[in-house]
């Protein structure tokens, strides 16, 4: 379903990814770990064209993206990103939009649906993330958590294949935390294709399908979550997980 080979990313003289090439399949979910500033943000980032990457090329689908260090065309993104939407550590809710407007926005204006249909299927979406009787708050009311559930039911209001999360997690309060995890692992167990960048080692461990470790742009070492957590092969990786485990 995705395929990524030798990319690159340059910020200026900064090579940040160095020739990162992997494939996830549909209904898998994969988590990316690593210290900080390893790249893991910025190969979320680079699937879903959000960074352009220097070199390589991407593949979601049938569209195959070529990077020869210009920026891709508006067409390129757009088809790229009808297959895949993002979380991001923030939220990215409209402020002066209630939750249920929020969520209704993209299916309504940029896929033209059917008004009723979409607010049908919002309104499961909202009771899915457990946030029907909060539809018509302004996301200023909510928690932190319920902001983040609201996000993830905007984006699968968008039916995407692929789910990117950027820390979806890192920026709640500790006890808010298990809610949204709840949230992504219900999507994980009905086979939602999804990649997770988290700092959250026992929720990649318990969710994932696979884990990939990333440290200075690389692809150090990837397995299943078992393999990596209990018995990593690679020095950077026993290092890397003896700090944070
Ligand atoms: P963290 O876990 O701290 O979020 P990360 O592994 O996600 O880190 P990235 O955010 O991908 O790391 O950053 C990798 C490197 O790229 C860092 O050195 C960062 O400073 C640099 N970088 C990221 N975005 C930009 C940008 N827009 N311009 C310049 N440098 C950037």
């Amino acid at each position: 379903m995705i395929k990524v080979e030798n990319l690159s990313k340059k910020f200026n003289d900064n090579e940040v990814l160095k020739s990162i090439s992997l494939q996830i399949q549909r209904g898998e979910v994969v988590s990316i770990i690593g210290p900080s500033g390893s790249g893991k943000t910025t190969l979320l980032r680079c699937l879903n064209l959000l960074e352009t990457p220097s070199a390589g090329s991407l593949q979601i689908n049938q569209v195959h993206v070529a990077f020869t260090g210009k920026a891709p065309s508006k067409k390129q993104k757009t088809d790229i990103r009808q297959y895949s939407g993002m979380v991001f550590q923030h939220f990215h809710l409209f402020p002066h939009k209630t939750v249920i407007e929020n969520i209704i926005e993209a299916p309504l204006i940029a896929q033209k649906r059917d008004k009723r249909e979409v607010i049908a299927e919002a309104e499961a979406l909202l009771a899915k993330v457990g946030l029907l009787a909060h539809k018509d708050q302004y996301p200023e009311q909510l928690s932190g958590g319920q902001k983040q559930r609201a996000a993830i039911a905007r984006i699968l209001a968008l039916k995407p294949d692929l789910l990117l999360f950027d820390e979806p997690t890192s920026a709640l309060d500790p006890e808010l935390v298990g809610e949204v995890l709840t949230v992504i692992q219900e999507l994980a167990r009905e086979g939602q294709t999804m990649v997770i960048v988290t700092h959250e080692m026992d929720f990649a461990r318990d969710v994932s399908d696979r884990v990939i470790f990333i440290d200075g742009g690389h692809i150090v070492e990837q397995g299943k979550p078992e393999d990596i957590f209990t018995r990593p092969t690679e020095v950077r990786t026993q290092q890397f997980l003896q700090k944070v485990l």
